[in-house]
């Protein structure tokens, strides 16, 4: 048995559903709660773990999931939830991006930043592009400004990086692997989203990462040394973590 769901639970927050599944894991060590896109929660237990327990644990976590849900209610209310369509708005560098279409009669497709908007031209009858373009533009700033500042950062941690991928992870903001001492990074291209701190930071916990595996009290130790704002920059990666699934169905439309 790896992962077994054992039952589900439907709480009320503020008149909004929350569903929470509660899963038997071989591998879990202790009981923990994960929050997924949305209004879903995982409950996930060790494979012993005495199912009498379960409703008392489940209690013991409501406040926390109230919370959560509470933290993405204002979240979505606020104007800077990512529209991508004319008038909408993204996330780059942590700013806001407001984006304006603009239609050209000779067919031509352009996307450019004008300081706080995204201008995307577009032929009028292809409207429908915006969101991939948008996207494509996203995936390109990616490109460009996240390797500069891993040379830097590995410079001044004095640590080898023998090759940096820049991928479309699904549930992660980057993860290493080491090998004769030189490092192999991965990457989310959905970085760029964040603001430039906060991107640092995780640049700088993958780049620790290839001398201290694991997330022990050592670890941190030489995260704050470079990056003594990591926990703040952690609070607010909890808080914003429902950004890792930003753009995820669009990128795989075909244009
Ligand atoms: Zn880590």
């Amino acid at each position: 048995m790896k992962r077994q769901i054992l039952s589900e639970h439907m709480i009320s927050v503020d008149s909004h559903s929350v569903a929470i599944t509660v899963i038997r894991s071989s591998r879990a060590r202790r009981v923990r709660i994960t929050s997924r896109l949305g209004h879903r929660f995982q409950l996930v237990v060790p494979s012993r773990y005495p199912l009498k327990n379960i409703p008392v644990v489940l209690e013991k976590f409501t406040p926390w999931i109230i919370k959560r849900v509470r933290e993405r209610m204002a979240y979505e209310s606020d104007e800077f939830t990512p529209r991508l369509e004319p008038g909408g708005s993204i996330h780059f560098l942590g700013k806001q991006l407001t984006l304006r279409v603009i239609h050209d009669d000779d067919g031509l497709f352009s996307v450019q930043r004008d300081d706080d908007h995204l201008d995307i031209t577009v032929p009028e009858d292809k409207v429908n592009h915006v969101p991939n373009l948008t996207l494509l533009w996203l995936r390109h700033q990616a490109e460009k400004e996240i390797p500069p500042r891993l040379m830097k950062w590995s410079l001044q941690l004095k640590k080898r990086v023998r090759n940096l991928r820049i991928k479309d992870q699904k549930s992660i903001w980057g993860s290493c692997s080491s090998q004769g001492g030189r490092g192999n990074l991965n990457l989310n291209w959905r970085l760029i989203l964040l603001p430039e701190p906060v991107l640092d930071y995780i640049i700088i916990h993958e780049l620790c990462h290839l001398s201290v595996p694991g997330h022990s009290p050592r670890f941190w130790k030489v995260v704050a040394e470079y990056c003594p704002e990591y926990n703040t920059h952690r609070k607010w990666l909890r808080e914003n973590r429902w950004l890792l699934e930003f753009g995820r169905t669009l990128l795989h439309c075909h244009v």
